[in-house]
């Protein structure tokens, strides 16, 4: 990965995210070097970026360093520095402590705290002038997720020429929930700066839609938002915006691939054979989140062993956690309780070499993933609430055998398009344990039924498809 050096030709398209698509390593010996690091987000844009003449504007992952914008095989890269204190405030405090528990039905309790604030503002602000510095005359900026709610109106502000698009990857709240936010007028007035406001789910839009009543006196339309389809309206000055929702999926034929691919299926059945060939294999593949619902899963299967409805030499479950926001003081406590859990739940039902539940806090390449979801019979996910979750989709993108069952939170955002899969209440740990049970003791021709119907939903609902129907509704060329 070696970059060109620096570009000055403008954008015609820009992506502006808290990250950059590539992270920054500096290593002991104080030398740099940029890693890709491939989310799906990239990968989605890159045909949009690569077609027209690209930006991404975003932070390199590393406090207190100066880089200079540069070009990698045509894209423009354009840093956006923060210091520690911005990382802490903006980052850490307002974006991981603040928006994302309210945002996520104040599953944990969120902190309001002024200098957060201030410090969001700044950042925003700062996001909002590098993107006015590269995009061209009329060009299409697209912002991207709640760290950056301000950046719309900001950048409106500088650049009155540029067509803006927003997208927020996370739930949108329930009204009541949002006005706890003593800056709720703000993020709303921020966010309206944009040409289009976009959402996971129409509840959202039309919550946002609300908002923008309540808070700031405009007057939205008040017909029922569709999928993909009509977008709310809300004339703003002269200006109309539009409010919709844009459920994002992932490279689904791509995965299907790599799935189908002999060292993926090969490496699927050498998992088994590690476990020792149990008739059961769960898997749960999260992020480490208490958004995510990993310790109901872990007690729903526990209860089940207890009460002898499954035998733990017949059954396995494998968790895979993803390291995340490990400097928030929540995210440690909750990893210590998922720790004892998986210990309590090995002490009792392990045995020497095999235990009930393996859990690795790592994170796993692509195709180890793949071979994960191809050998697993039962996915659990369980959160207690999701904008999305991929995770979900992806197993049934790997699933091209019609094996395989999930159970799925009805509080994912992808719940309302999988509906033949065994949905839950996470909240409700009976209905948790007796699905865990059904998609155990699945009929084969049921299973592949239902895997089939949410293969057809996935499978057509890609993640090119997603920004394809948003950057239409924005009024973008998508010739790509
Ligand atoms: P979130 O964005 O909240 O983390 P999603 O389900 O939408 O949740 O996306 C998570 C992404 O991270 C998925 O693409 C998933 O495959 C990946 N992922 C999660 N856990 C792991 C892991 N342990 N190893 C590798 N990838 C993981």
């Amino acid at each position: 990965h070696a970059p060109s050096p620096r570009s000055n030709a403008k954008a015609e398209f820009v992506v502006v995210a808290n990250r950059l698509p590539v992270d920054l390593e500096r290593s002991e010996d104080g030398t740099q070097r940029w890693t890709q690091s491939p989310g799906g987000l990239v990968s989605a844009l890159e045909p949009f970026l690569r077609s027209r003449k690209g930006a991404w504007v975003g932070w390199p992952g590393v406090p207190d360093v100066e880089v200079e914008e540069f070009s990698d095989d045509g894209l423009i890269l354009h840093p956006v520095s923060l210091t520690s204190d911005d990382v802490r405030e903006y980052y850490e405090g307002f974006s991981n402590a603040t928006l994302w528990p309210l945002y996520h039905d104040v599953v944990a309790r969120p902190v309001f705290d002024r200098g957060w604030w201030d410090s969001y503002v700044r950042v925003n602000r700062r996001f909002a002038e590098a993107s006015a510095a590269v995009a061209r005359e009329g060009a299409t900026v697209w912002v991207q997720d709640y760290q950056l709610q301000l950046v719309p109106t900001m950048l409106r502000e500088l650049r009155p020429d540029l067509r803006i698009g927003f997208f927020l990857h996370i739930p949108f709240p329930p009204v009541e929930l949002f006005m706890q936010l003593p800056w709720r007028a703000e993020i709303v007035r921020g966010l309206i700066g944009a040409d289009l406001v976009g959402f996971h789910r129409p509840g959202g839009a039309q919550n946002f839609l609300w908002l923008a009543r309540q808070l700031i006196g405009l007057e939205p339309s008040r017909g029922s938002v569709g999928v993909r389809s009509r977008p709310g309206m809300v004339q703003v000055g002269d200006r109309t915006v539009r409010v919709g929702a844009f459920p994002i999926s992932i490279d689904a034929a791509g995965l299907d691939a790599l799935a189908r691919s002999k060292p993926v299926q090969e490496r699927a059945a050498q998992v088994r054979r590690e476990l020792g060939d149990p008739k059961t294999i769960l898997l749960g593949v999260d992020r480490l989140d208490y958004t995510k619902g990993i310790d109901l899963r872990l007690q729903a299967f526990h209860e089940l062993l207890q009460e002898g409805r499954v035998q733990p030499e017949d059954v396995t479950f494998i968790q895979l956690a993803t390291p995340s926001r490990e400097r928030v003081e929540h995210y440690q406590e909750m990893r210590s309780e998922i720790e004892q859990m998986v210990g309590r739940i090995n002490g009792e039902f392990g045995r020497v070499g095999h235990p009930a539940v393996h859990y690795l806090h790592q994170s796993v390449d692509r195709s180890e993933l793949a071979a994960f979801f191809s050998a697993a019979d039962v996915m659990v996910v369980t959160p207690l609430r999701d904008g999305m979750n991929l995770v979900c989709k992806e197993y049934v993108a790997c699933r091209h055998d019609l094996g395989g069952a999930l159970v799925l939170s009805e509080f994912a955002g992808a719940a309302a398009e999988l509906s033949s899969a065994f949905l839950v209440n996470p909240h409700d740990l009976d209905g948790v344990k007796n699905a865990l049970e059904q998609a155990i003791t699945l009929d084969p021709a049921e299973g592949r039924r239902r895997m089939r119907a949410l293969r057809r939903q996935v499978l057509t609902h890609d993640v090119d498809r997603w920004a394809r129907s948003f950057l239409e509704a924005l009024g973008t060329e998508v010739s790509a």
